[in-house]
């Protein structure tokens, strides 16, 4: 973040903060800045839209931070709506990257600028940069994670010495399939995987590889329990276990983990190993009971400071700082990109990575 922070070091404007409160503050003389986020039913979006809206208002600016409930004409009419109130910068986590393209025409051709938020905004034109992490190598992670809990590899993917020999059963989930986040990660991690699918280590009993089959709609944790459940009664129920259950999402983890204890499944007795992402909290604190193995933490606060930077740089008439002008075709232009790294969390990490970093506190852990 080094130079991202000299573009922020830059600026000129004042540091006074806003009143704040409700979701709509006012700030300095900076301007109107407008957030949209898809949901607030998964804590990363929450510690998101906090993080983006407190630093902007430290730079100066009014926020309209909106949520929209995983409902996308809501999020397209919250957006027009901060067009309407005479936002100068949008920044942007969509639901469906492909639905914003008539609003985003509207805030081109009153030219505000576009941030994609974590989410490449598609098939338009009208996204000026995006902020994320890299999403191929989250997949890469939580596959690695998996092989880290089966014994085949250490944490960094190198292969264990006298790693067991399997076979093990493995199952697969991936994300919302209008988001483009989640053919990165899956493609990371199938990536990662498949050696070990080609040699018969892992196996992926109920046959279900495909990306569709796979996805779930909206990240949801209940679709993803009750796939669960129907996987462990075709593919399971003449006593056969699944080994380990690649999760896109923390939510999704917590949907599998139910599906698992319903089917008799328990803690310690040939239960699963189970990736995950995000670093919720109920996660974390099933990480340290031993339900899930692993989650992949984004740091939230990195990622708002990338995309105000990138708002505040834009406001100045400057050039937003990027590191990748290749990997993110939107379907219209390849979209500069920031993109940050992310960590493997497992049981004995959880207190360097989390805890040290002041993400969680020791408290809310065990709480
Ligand atoms: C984000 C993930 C998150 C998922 C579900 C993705 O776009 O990159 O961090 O787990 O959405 O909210």
């Amino acid at each position: 973040l080094g130079t991202a922070t000299v573009v922020a070091g830059a600026l000129l404007l004042s540091g006074c903060s806003g009143a704040s409160g409700g979701d709509s503050s006012g700030g300095g003389d900076g301007g109107l800045v407008g957030v949209a986020m898809p949901t607030k039913s998964s804590e990363r979006w929450i510690q998101d839209g906090d993080a983006v809206k407190s630093q902007l208002e430290e730079q100066g600016f009014s926020v309209d931070l909106q949520y929209a409930e995983d409902d996308i004409p809501t999020q397209v009419s919250q957006i027009e709506n901060m067009i309407t109130k005479g936002a100068e910068a949008l920044i942007v986590a969509s639901i469906d990257g492909t639905t914003l393209t008539s609003v985003l025409q509207e805030a081109a051709d009153a030219g505000i600028p576009v941030i994609a938020y974590d989410r490449l905004i598609r098939d338009t034109e009208n996204v000026d940069y995006y902020a994320s992490f890299d999403n191929y190598q989250v997949g890469v992670q939580q596959a690695t994670s998996l092989l880290n809990g089966l014994g085949l590899t250490e944490l960094d993917g190198t292969p264990t010495d006298g790693a067991p020999e399997g076979p093990f059963n493995i199952e697969l989930f991936a994300g919302s399939p209008d988001d483009n986040n989640a053919t990165f990660f899956w493609n990371g991690a199938i990536d990662t995987l498949q050696p070990y699918m080609d040699e018969g280590t892992l196996v992926v009993a109920s046959g279900q590889t495909d990306f569709q089959q796979a996805a779930t709609l909206r990240w949801d944790g209940e679709t993803a329990q009750s796939r669960m459940e129907d996987i462990l009664v075709s593919t399971y129920s003449g006593g056969e276990k699944v080994d380990a259950v690649l999760s896109p999402y923390d939510g999704i983890s917590r949907g599998i983990i139910s599906a698992l204890t319903d089917a008799g499944y328990t803690v310690g007795d040939e239960w699963p190993i189970i990736s995950g992402q995000d670093a919720e909290l109920d996660s974390v604190k099933a990480i340290n009971r031993g339900e899930q193995y692993a989650t992949i933490f984004k740091d939230t606060r990195q990622l708002a400071e990338v995309a105000v930077n990138m708002a505040v740089a834009l406001l100045n008439g400057d050039e937003p700082d990027v590191n990748n002008t290749t990997d993110y075709d939107n379907g219209e232009k390849i979209v500069p990109s920031y993109l940050l790294e992310s960590a493997i969390v497992v049981k004995d990490n959880i207190q360097e990575v989390l805890v040290d970093s002041g993400y969680w506190t020791e408290d809310e852990i065990a709480g």
